[in-house]
């Protein structure tokens, strides 16, 4: 591996950095596997698991296991997410302690790593926008969140200027920026060819660019936690002291154990590889000033009706709808919470909306046909009829093949895996249709 000489010397004189060490770092073959359990869908994982010190639910898993035959994976128990990343837990715990509700933006979201950790962490009654401006991985996005049982996320198309529509809206803002990727090297040794100092410039600028879209979305007194996979200052503290120079941002710190290896920065926190157990990462919480001007937004008209009364006792048996409003999106009913309702329609009319709230299905004459999503939430009523697989079968079941079970029940069943929901199965009379969705089933034919 021949790292860019470029990148090496602009790295000269950084606090931690070693130029030694980290080249070393990089012949190092090591993968450092981490994932993140799901706090709603706690199941005891067939691996051996060893504590990311910063991540309450963060993990690393030696010898990296196939995620891909783990029925686990597909029912959402965890998701694979390199260490360095799940540090936004510590600036969100420290700086985010309130139990209130809040209104929350991951603004670069996908494929929806930060998202779901964010999600995870939120006090009760939260909403969360996860938005991602490139058309080909908004769906990767939604996926995930749907993976995760999300039921408060409302997943966008937007670029990030159109968020100054909102302006004062967002207690907190996850701005996960584009970046050269440098810190990602070890993982991605290809990604090397394609970085240049011209490269590092157009992100330092696009970055400059994103964060003051977000900085008008912000709340008075709200925080944006920054950050990039870049090693490079240009994209990391500049940007920063630009923000506190230009739009009148304060740093926050974070308390970070001395053990953790985590390096303080001028402004903000780096994760140089060859200190910490995580790929090269940076890190600032900024704080937009509690005495900006408020702005306030007027609410036309609603669009966007929820759905009768009527239509909510009918769905009784699927569906806990206490404290949800129903509404109707793609020939679709969807949940969303009673309490969140007038910012929801905010949302409609600002963003391209691809996703809101739980979708869980639609009638097709009398009967209901149960959504993917539903199975995927803790949602569903406890009544559901639900049958069981082991492992062999629940591979077979997510790959779409045929599964035999004796004595179910007629008509919709959940699958479950060791009591966790992976999709949807209708028993009719001498067979089972089953309805795990096409682009998600596993294409792989063996381990
Ligand atoms: N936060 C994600 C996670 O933890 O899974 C990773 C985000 S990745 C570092 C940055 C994201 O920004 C990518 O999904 C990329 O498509 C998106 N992006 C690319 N160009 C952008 C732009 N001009 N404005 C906003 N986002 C952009």
């Amino acid at each position: 591996m021949q790292l860019p000489t470029a990148l090496l010397n602009s790295l000269e004189g950084l606090p931690g950095f070693d130029r030694g060490a980290f080249i070393q770092r990089h012949l190092e073959a090591d993968s450092m596997t981490s994932l993140r359990l799901n706090p709603d869908k706690h199941p005891s994982l067939p691996f051996s698991l060893r504590k990311v010190p910063w991540a309450l639910q963060g993990f690393y898993v030696d010898p990296r296991p196939s995620f891909t035959f783990d029925p686990f994976f597909h029912a959402g128990c965890y998701y694979v997410q390199e260490a360095s990343s799940m540090l936004l837990e510590q600036a969100f715990i420290q700086h985010m302690s309130s139990q209130q509700p809040i209104c929350a933006l991951d603004l670069c979201a996908a494929p929806g790593g930060k998202t779901t950790h964010l999600y995870s962490l939120l006090p009760k009654g939260s909403v969360l926008v996860a938005n991602e401006v490139i058309k080909s991985r908004v769906n990767l996005l939604r996926d995930n969140c749907i993976k995760w049982g999300t039921t408060s996320v409302v997943v966008t198309q937007n670029d990030p200027h159109h968020f100054q529509e909102l302006a004062g809206v967002f207690d907190w803002i996850t701005l996960d920026a584009p970046c050269s990727g440098s810190g990602l090297f070890r993982k991605d040794p290809l990604a090397i060819s394609s970085w240049s100092e011209s490269h590092v410039i157009h992100c330092a600028q696009r970055q400059q660019r994103i964060v003051a879209a977000a900085w008008q979305a912000l709340k008075p007194g709200g925080i944006l936690f920054y950050s990039t996979c870049s090693y490079s200052l240009e994209e990391n503290e500049n940007i920063v002291s630009w923000a506190k120079n230009q739009l009148g941002a304060s740093v926050l710190p974070v308390q970070l154990d001395s053990t953790w290896g985590i390096q303080e920065s001028e402004v903000g926190y780096r994760c140089w590889p060859h200190q910490m157990r995580g790929e090269g990462f940076y890190f600032c919480c900024l704080q937009k000033s509690a005495t900006s001007s408020p702005t306030y937004f007027s609410i036309r008209a609603d669009k966007f009706l929820p759905v009768s009364q009527k239509e909510n006792q009918r769905l009784k048996g699927w569906i806990d709808l206490a404290d949800q409003h129903l509404f109707e999106a793609g020939g679709q009913l969807h949940a969303w919470p009673v309490s969140q309702w007038e910012l929801l329609t905010l949302f409609k009319q600002k963003l391209y909306i691809s996703y809101a709230g739980l979708r869980i299905g639609q009638w097709m004459k009398e009967k209901f046909i149960p959504d993917h999503a539903l199975a995927l939430s803790n949602q569903l009523a406890a009544t559901t009829s639900s049958f069981q697989l082991e492992k062999e079968q629940a591979i077979n079941y997510l790959q779409r093949k045929e599964i035999t079970v004796s004595n179910v029940s007629r008509g919709w069943n959940l699958v479950t895996y060791n009591g966790f929901g992976l999709g949807w199965a209708n028993v009719l009379q001498g067979r089972i249709n089953n309805y795990y969705p096409k682009e998600f089933r596993i294409l792989k034919d063996k381990e």
